[in-house]
Formats: structure tokens, sequence, C-alpha cells
């Protein structure tokens, strides 16, 4: 491999930058070139392609977002979209390629292997919902985001004595909601891998905080449930309780970088750069039992993951 090319692609994730910067400058570190893709699987299909130096990524490391931008793009998941992709990674010198992004865009770069680039995966979403990894790019920064905004509405809704539902993202994953119910102390967590519509049973239990002296009730829903609107009206009509809904949204993708979302990304990064540099494709990278590893690409599609039995156990005793 002589020059590789580098793209985000999906959704955006805090951390990619710093990704990104530790693939062009480990890449050059090892005397490869390296060539930007804008706007991921979009970008390559349009020639959207740009030379990069070490200092194309000075000032990033700790910027949210993708300088490289990022998108969807359905002409990719065809065979005739691949093989254009390939033909261009061709014309443009690419041999190597890193992508940055989550399982839809992994299937592509498995794709892009198979048609001869060296392709290497790095998780980068705020979902935590791959399965070979135990640590995903932005998911840190994201839960911080939403921590912190949770505290503000616990204050408010603590003034008021009411219910607050608040709704995380996390797609059909409960990560992120798991983490605030435990790091913002709710008095409920939603979570799509567990939740089992038992509405009556939410609301005995906020009946019954109230009657315990509760002076908020903080309910944390995830996006795969979603309904926090038509849910806060239910049970402040079963309750009396006055129950807000709020839907933190985007704001959670976005935002400065936490430490260990910038250092996991730069060490990811650099990985990725080194297996190429010894002429590795097909693999991702990933975080598992405290070390940085890498699985085969369909090997890691493959996995599966729930979350941790004993972090939602202990999250239940906590919430009384
Ligand atoms: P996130 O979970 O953060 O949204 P993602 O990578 O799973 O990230 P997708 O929209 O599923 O997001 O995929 C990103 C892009 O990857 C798609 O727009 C498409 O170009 C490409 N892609 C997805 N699935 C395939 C596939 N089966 N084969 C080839 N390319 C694919």
């Amino acid at each position: 491999v002589k020059t590789i090319g580098v793209l985000t692609s999906g959704g955006d994730a805090p951390g990619m930058n710093a990704a990104i910067r530790a693939v062009v400058r480990t890449a050059i570190n090892k005397g490869l070139k390296v060539k930007g893709i804008m706007r991921g699987y979009a970008g390559l299909l349009e020639e959207e392609i740009v030379d990069m130096e070490s200092t194309s990524v000075s000032d990033i490391i700790n910027r949210g977002g993708t300088i490289l931008y990022t998108a969807r793009c359905k002409e990719f998941t065809t065979a005739e979209g691949q093989q254009k992709g390939a033909d261009i990674c061709r014309k443009h010198g690419i041999d190597g390629m890193v992508v940055i992004g989550g399982d839809g865009s992994f299937r592509g770069a498995g794709k892009l292997s198979a048609l001869g680039i060296n392709t290497i995966g790095l998780p980068g979403t705020i979902d935590l919902d791959i399965a070979c990894t135990d640590y995903t790019i932005g998911f840190d920064t994201a839960v911080n985001t939403a921590m912190e905004a949770i505290d503000k509405i616990r204050d408010t809704s603590t003034s008021h004595e009411r219910c607050s539902i608040v709704e995380v993202m996390g797609r059909n994953a409960g990560y992120i909601a798991l983490w605030c119910g435990i790091g913002n102390g709710a008095e409920d967590i939603l979570l799509p891998e567990r939740y089992d519509g038992n509405e009556q049973a939410l609301i005995n239990r906020i009946i019954d905080n109230r009657r315990r002296g509760k002076k908020h009730n903080i309910i944390i829903n995830a996006e795969g449930i979603g309904h926090s609107g038509s849910m806060a009206k239910r049970i402040e009509a079963a309750t009396g309780i006055e129950t807000r809904a709020t839907i933190l949204g985007h704001m959670q993708r976005g935002g400065t970088p936490t430490c260990k979302d910038r250092v996991y990304a730069s060490i990811m990064g650099a990985k990725a750069a080194e297996l190429l540099a010894v002429g590795k494709s097909n693999r991702l990278v990933a975080y598992k039992h405290g070390e940085f590893v890498d699985f085969d690409i369909q090997e890691a599609l493959n996995m599966t993951k729930d979350i941790p039995e004993e972090q939602y156990e202990i999250a239940k005793i906590l919430i009384r």
C-alpha cells in the first residue's frame, strides 16, 4: 500500500476528527501518502478527493463533527456503485482505505476490500451499538453531554415537583439511556432491550415515589422506545403530577470531544494506519476487554451484543 484514503460515513460522532488526524499523521510517519474523501461513499463516487498533509489535520483534535463531512449513499449499496468506488480509488492511486462509521459503513468497507482496496474500519458512533467493541468513538462525549443536560432538567423538575421524561439518543440500543440512568440517578430507565411496555407499573412507581417524598421523577427514555410526548400526557393524566417530556436530540452528536474520545480515537486511528502499512485488509479496529484489537469485518458484523446485565441490575437497585 502506497496511498491511503480516509472517509467518515453514516452518523457523525465527536472524536471522528481525532481519528482522522491520527490516521493521516501515522500514515505519513510510515511513508504513505494520504487522501481525504469528502462526504463518505457519496463523495467517493463524486470524486471529492483531496490531498492531505500533516498540517491538513492541525487544530481539529478539539473539534466535534468531522472535517471530511459525512453522508449516506444509496448508490454505494449496489454492486455497480461499489465497483465504481473501487475504480475511482485506483484512478486516484488509492490502494488502502480507512472507513470511520457504523455497521452500514463497515458493510461497504467489506465490499471495497473484496474489490481489492485494502480497507480498515473504525467504530464511530455515539450509540455504542457495534457488537465487536466495548467502546465506540463519540459515546463518551455524547453521554457526558446528555448527563449534563439531564442534571439541568433535574434542577427545574425538583423546583416544580414535576415528573420529567428525558429522551436520549441511541437508536435501537439503550447504552446512552443506561449510562445516564446510572450517572444521573434517574428514577426510571426505559431501554429498548428490556422495556416490556408495562406503563401501569411505571405509573405505580411514580405514585409510590411521590408518597415517599421524592420531589422529582426523572425517567430516562431511549430513542428506540420513543413516544416521550404522548407518554408524558398519559402519565400526567394517570398520576395528577405535572409531567414534561424533553427530547435531547442532535445536541448529543455535537460538541468538543472528551479526553477519552480524543485519546481512544487517536489510538484507533493510528492502529488503522499501521494495519494498512503492513498490508492488512478487511479488518475492524475494536476495544475489547481493555485492549485495542482488530477483527475480520464479516466476523465482526456477525457478532451480537446486549447491554451488560450486571449494569442493568445495579441500575435497578440504585434508582429505588
Ligand atoms: P450510523 O449507525 O452512525 O448511522 P452507519 O455506518 O451504520 O452509521 P448507514 O447509513 O447504515 O450508517 O451506512 C452508511 C453508508 O454505508 C450508507 O449510506 C451506504 O453508502 C453504505 N452502506 C450501508 N450498507 C451497505 C451495504 N450493505 N453495502 C455497501 N454499502 C453499504
